[in-house]
């Protein structure tokens, strides 16, 4: 597939895509959008090339299981467009590319009703041109639960794989709210027509900001196809280390850099992988032969510097990229937040904390127990929303000291 070009003159704050990259601090942003959530060995270990050579050397894994290389050059955006065009991981359009977010079980089985699922829902949205007039954040996924699931992730429409049936859920103000079921033979078509039924009520909001006779709407279109829902459990899988025939490694703050990457592709093939799987919360799943080569891959991607346990205090630590990357921000705020990370196990701090370089907040996913958001090289402090003053960068101590009070 011959890929459009995107031009120069990129917008500040889109939602950025590979054909249509934003700018930032650190130069463009591409986005890449892997094809059924994962890329194969020979995909990533091109894609660690790329960052290293047209980008800055730093790739992030991001909340909706992609990935970004930054650092470009407007002058090299063609060249990397071509080359993602030569690996199959660009669309046709910029506009089937910003509408192309699906989200897909980091575990399931290659050949499985999942990813069957995934690969046809893929192909729908580049197949009809109607679609590419959803809101660009709009999104999708496919579950099947277990200990790498889905389930605490949000998405417009959530198909969900169990007992042989596919359960069909619509984003709602309170959650997804659960449908009904149809076979996998029909979920395709189900997905489609909620589609279509959805722009034609308001195509510039997202599902759950609909009036509620417009989601009405949705449910009469699809619940003359749908049965009676299976039961199944909520579970809120997000396992590191060793799980399920394999290993589940986690990038700290999402950042991978280009030579770290290359290197995790490497061990990977050598345990005897094909593929790597991405997940959002930011954590990639690789397929190992036998335990003893997951064993020793985790032992190598924890030497790299990766995360391979779920109860790291890494993982409760959320970081904007902050100086020097960022302009807008006068603290290192990925270093301060690797001190903190230190200090949490120490003092005994168990709540989740957000490091940030300015008030935009760019990194932030959910509340957390501690904000720190930086400014003039020095930090003030939030919990539970109530402001507990400022710190020097140098004395994060300090931060959780005073947390502890009350
Ligand atoms: S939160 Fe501020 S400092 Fe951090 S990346 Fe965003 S703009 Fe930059």
């Amino acid at each position: 597939m011959t890929a459009a070009i995107a031009t120069k003159g990129q917008v500040k704050g889109w939602c950025p895509g590979a054909l249509r990259p934003m700018q930032s601090g650190d130069g463009l942003i591409a986005r890449v959008r892997p094809r059924v959530g994962m890329l194969s060995l020979d995909q990533a270990r091109a894609l660690a090339g790329l960052a290293e050579r047209l980008g800055n050397g730093h790739i992030d894994l991001t909340r909706r299981a992609n990935l970004q290389i930054r650092g470009l050059l407007d002058e090299d955006l063609a060249k990397l467009q071509a080359e993602l065009d030569r690996l199959g991981l660009i669309d046709a359009d910029a506009e089937v590319e910003a509408i192309r977010n699906i989200m897909v079980a980091p575990l399931s089985a290659m050949g499985s009703t999942v990813r069957r699922i995934a690969a046809d829902l893929e192909r729908a949205l580049m197949g009809d041109r109607r679609l590419v007039k959803l809101p660009t954040k709009f999104g999708l996924l496919v579950d099947e639960g277990g200990p790498a699931s889905l389930a605490n992730e949000r998405a417009d429409i959530c198909l969900r794989v169990v007992e042989g049936q596919v359960a069909v859920g619509l984003d709602s103000r309170d959650g997804t709210y659960w449908l009904g079921a149809c076979p996998p033979s029909t979920a395709i078509e189900i997905v489609v027509r909620a589609l279509h039924t959805f722009l034609d009520s308001d195509p510039h909001r997202r599902l759950r900001d609909l009036p509620i006779e417009d989601q009405h709407k949705i449910h009469s279109a699809l619940l003359p196809s749908l049965s009676a829902l299976p039961p199944f459990e909520k579970t809120d899988g997000r396992a590191l280390g060793m799980v399920q025939g394999a290993v589940g490694i986690a990038a700290p703050f999402g950042r991978l850099e280009a030579a770290c990457l290359g290197r995790l592709t490497d061990l990977a093939a050598d345990a005897g992988a094909t593929e790597l799987r991405l997940s959002p919360w930011r954590t990639l799943y690789v397929a190992v032969r036998d335990e003893a080569a997951g064993r020793s891959l985790l032992e190598s991607a924890q030497a790299l510097g990766l995360i391979i346990q779920a109860d790291d205090p890494m993982l409760r630590i959320e970081a904007c990229p902050g100086a020097p990357d960022c302009e807008s921000s006068s603290v290192d705020t990925r270093g301060d937040a690797r001190r903190l990370a230190s200090l949490v196990a120490a003092r005994g701090f168990a709540g989740s904390i957000h490091v940030s370089g300015c008030a935009k907040g760019c990194a932030k996913s959910a509340p957390s127990d501690l904000l720190l958001v930086g400014s003039a090289g020095r930090y003030s402090l939030t919990r539970g929303g109530e402001t507990r003053g400022t710190v020097e960068a140098r004395d994060l101590a300090a931060a959780l000291a005073e947390t502890s009070h009350g």
